[in-house]
């Protein structure tokens, strides 16, 4: 009976020990250095609306169960949820195209919603003047989560259930031996503690650095305000009757709004209004005083009107009759954010046993909650959570400073329109390859992903695309950012002589020790027991049989490999099960690479090295440690852009001169550097699958398509068991082409099935080699028939498509095998 210590009895802690004792779990103790019924961290004064739709897909599902969870959950004979529904509002054009792909991102994620013209936005919240808006998106299933109540529901049953909730307890250390918790310290004595879960909220980081764990959160005040009771919001008050109309959101000048009772509870409503639209107010979670010595509530902060002023006057023209009102009461609350806005959730690699669940909102309570409580009992989520795994962040987007200045950028841009491709405004550049400067050269447009400036096209072969007479559909303007037609040209020439493809940010992983083969024959499902020399595509399961992540494992030696990963969770949870003979090391920062792919990709590489790199002597998913010029490499046979090629890899301090080396003896074959929008175009024509994008633990082989790196007679690996029991998938990956060949999606858009929604895509690229767009998309088993008619809805259109059979680019594989 493991005992578990949460620290901090918020939303989230409290939802924690809900979930963790409906699942079995006894020994749970809830520390809070405040008193419980409002212990003054964030959760005490937020004002609690729930807008599901986000473009992450795992958030969604985490607000849906929160709704779903809260409305049953009954505090003092009421609903801890009320489903006033939501209304977002446009005034600007960009924002009104936004909720149309607002209203196709809810669809995909299974929200309820519509969108309405301005005669309806103000029907529905009657003093909202039509003529200001554009037009609205109106979900009727979001509403008002009453958080103090959800806590007080949820610190009842699980108390029944035997947790103890222990209040005025502040914690002041974490104990730790042999790199586990071992206790929790506070100011009235030491819990022996097995399981440590951090839910302090902006605390977050105090309470991490009592275990030496960072936590990248950066405390932020943001303002609230109150008017004065006013006339004209009938329901309100009535039988104690909280809020009637929808919550509402103005986005265009970063606010929102919702109904509340007056003070008293039985005088007329009055209207609460947040506002993003302030400067940045940083706050230090050391100098927060504890709820026995602050002046109010720790997290509240004293009102400066002068930042409210203009949220005040816009506020004006979009309510006019708040015009005559005032502000009554208002403050300043802290809550977190992150680099990225996304929570951390899950254990620590630092220190076993010390969990996060930090920088929550309330609409995601009860879904992180869920995902923690399952990562505690189960090892895995059934929403997949990697967009939240604590160690996305490398250690370079770990400093104070990078979690600062980020964290004030997620504040800024928090209800901004974001382009799925669209880099962060600060901080770059943070990670660049060896071959930066000859990038920079060359005219790149950088992108960033993973902290690393990726170059999407370069501008140096813009005259190609007149040379090669290329004659490409016009683009809407949402599709065409972050586009360049130089990317056709880019894939052109791939498909037709060579180009270098900067391949660094590709996770590396070396695996090494006597028990290396045994170790990654039980943690992967391929067989690896091959020759050295040989390359083998795999994946990471979990005990589900969900896929946590592929790998390209290269058996270098006997006992020394190389792997291509993915995220930072794969070394996590390969060194959590690696026996003592078996040594894990990423590799990425030392080590960069190039692809060169194309045709003419011999041609350029044999001039240069000693090895043999023909056919029959280099074949097909074969590795070798040779030179190119004067440069140590690592080649691979492998190829994510269905050309011939290898991946170069070698040591940082020489990848400039590696790339130099190939640039000038390419010359003569007219090698270009070609960039990942012509790489992502490449690789969906070919179907290969994108881990994160495309298939996650949510996701078996079979239904994601690659049933083929499954070899179950191997003997046992992880996953296996869990497969064998598995019915036949309700659900494939498929590839849809859109049937006019001008048309183009960009991702996360739903798909119709027979006029309902009944997938989603998950990547999407115009297909220049087919010259059609290419999205690749779960839908029912039962539509996965190649021919089968579907329509992928882009910004409220119905594009028509087919399912196609895949790859959709040499299938016989002739240009890859020559
Ligand atoms: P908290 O509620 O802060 O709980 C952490 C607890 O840990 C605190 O009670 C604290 O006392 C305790 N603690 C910390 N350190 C220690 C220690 N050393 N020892 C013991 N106990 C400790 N979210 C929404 O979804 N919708 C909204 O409309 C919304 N509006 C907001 C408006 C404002 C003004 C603010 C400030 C926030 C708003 N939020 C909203 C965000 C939301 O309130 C927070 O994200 C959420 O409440 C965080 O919950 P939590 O449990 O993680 O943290």
């Amino acid at each position: 009976n493991s005992r578990v210590v949460i620290i901090g009895a918020g939303i989230v802690g409290c939802s924690l020990a809900d979930e963790l004792t409906a699942r079995g779990w006894r020994d749970v103790t809830v520390l809070e250095q405040g008193p419980l019924a409002a212990p003054g961290g964030s959760t005490s004064h937020a004002p609690g609306l729930v807008f599901r739709t986000s473009p992450s897909r795992a958030l969604t599902q985490y607000a849906r169960y929160t709704v779903e969870k809260f409305s049953s959950l009954r505090h003092a004979g009421q609903a801890c949820f009320l489903p006033v529904g939501g209304l977002e509002v446009a005034t600007t054009e960009a924002r009104r195209l936004d909720l149309h792909r607002k209203a196709g991102l809810a669809a995909s994620w299974g929200v309820e919603g519509e969108l309405v013209d301005p005669a309806r936005c103000a029907e529905l919240f009657p003093m909202l003047d039509p003529d200001t808006v554009l037009g609205g998106f109106h979900t009727p299933g979001d509403g008002l989560a009453r958080a103090t109540a959800a806590c007080l529901a949820q610190i009842e049953r699980a108390s029944r259930r035997g947790a103890r909730f222990l209040d005025r307890h502040t914690v002041t250390g974490v104990e730790r031996e042999g790199g586990r918790v071992t206790g929790v310290v506070t100011d009235r004595g030491t819990f022996p503690a097995d399981h440590v879960v951090s839910a302090a909220g902006f605390w977050g980081p105090v309470v991490g650095a009592m275990a030496g764990v960072d936590v990248p959160l950066l405390p932020l005040a943001h303002q609230y305000a109150k008017t004065a009771p006013l006339s004209g919001l009938e329901g309100v008050g009535a039988d104690g009757v909280e809020a009637v109309r929808p919550i509402l959101r103005h986005q265009d000048h970063d606010l929102y709004y919702r109904e509340h009772l007056d003070p008293t509870g039985n005088g007329p409503g009055r209207i609460g209004i947040g506002t993003y639209a302030h400067r940045p107010l940083p706050v230090d979670p050391y100098t927060i005083l504890p709820y026995d010595q602050a002046p109010k509530m720790p997290s509240s902060l004293p009102f400066t009107a002068d930042d409210f002023a203009p949220s005040w006057t816009e506020t004006g023209r979009l309510l006019p009759t708040l015009a005559d009102s005032q502000v009554e009461e208002g403050f300043n609350g802290v809550f977190s954010f992150t680099p990225d806005g996304m929570p951390l959730l899950g254990e620590s690699s630092a220190v076993r046993g010390f969990w996060l669940a930090e920088a929550v909102w309330v609409t995601h309570s009860a879904g992180a909650a869920r995902a923690v409580a399952e990562l505690m009992t189960d090892g895995r989520t059934t929403v997949d959570s990697h967009e939240c795994d604590p160690h996305r962040f490398e250690k370079a987007q770990r400093s104070p400073a990078y979690v600062r200045e980020r964290g004030e950028r997620s504040f800024v841009e928090v209800y901004d329109v974001i382009h799925p491709l669209q880099p962060p405004g600060t901080g770059r550049p943070l990670r660049t390859s060896p071959f930066y400067p000859r990038q920079q050269e060359l005219g790149a447009h950088f992108l960033e992903s993973g902290g690393w400036e990726r170059p999407h096209w370069y501008e140096a072969n813009a005259p190609l695309v007149e040379e090669l007479g290329l004659r490409l559909p016009e683009r809407d303007s949402w599709s065409a950012r972050h586009w360049s037609p130089i990317a056709a040209a880019e894939a052109r020439l791939t498909r037709e002589k060579v180009a270098l493809y900067d391949m660094t940010p590709l996770r590396r992983l070396e695996v090494t020790g006597p028990g290396s083969l045994a170790f990654l024959q039980r943690m992967t499902s391929n067989n690896l027991k091959k020759r050295p020399g040989s390359v083998t595509y795999t994946l990471l399961l979990d005990e589900n049989g969900g896929i946590r992540s592929d790998l390209t494992a290269a058996r270098l030696a006997p006992d020394r490999w190389q792997l291509g990963a993915n995220s930072p969770a794969d070394l996590e949870w390969l060194v959590r099960h690696a026996p003592d003979d078996v040594q894990i090391r990423d590799i990425t920062s030392g080590t960069c690479c190039i692809g060169v792919w194309g045709p003419l990709a011999r041609e350029l590489v044999q001039p240069l090295t000693p090895a043999d790199f023909s056919h029959e002597a280099f074949g097909y998913f074969k590795a070798r440690e040779t030179y190119v010029g004067h440069i140590p490499v690592t080649a691979l046979r492998v190829s994510y852009v269905g050309e011939l090629g290898w991946e170069l890899y070698t040591e940082a301090d020489v990848g400039l001169r590696l790339w130099d080396t190939l640039w000038e003896a390419g010359q003569r074959l007219g090698v270009i550097a070609a960039g990942r929008s012509a790489f992502n175009s490449l690789r969906l024509e070919k179907g290969y699958r994108a881990w994160a994008a495309d298939m996650t633990t949510e996701h078996t082989p079979e239904e994601a398509g690659v049933g083929f790196a499954v070899r179950s007679a191997k003997g046992d690996f992880v996953g296996r068991d869990a497969l064998a029991a598995r019915g036949a998938p309700a659900r494939k990956l498929v590839c849809l082409t859109l049937d006019d060949p001008a048309a183009v999606v960009m991702g996360s858009e739903p798909v119709h099935v027979d006029g309902v929604v009944a997938g989603y895509v998950t990547s999407a690229s115009y297909g220049y080699s087919v010259g059609r767009g290419v999205a690749y998309a779960w839908v029912p088993a039962a539509a996965a028939e190649p021919g089968t008619p579907v329509a992928v809805e882009y910004f409220g259109e119905k594009v028509a498509a087919t399912v196609a059979a895949e790859p959709l680019f040499d299938p016989e594989m002739a240009r890859i095998r020559r």
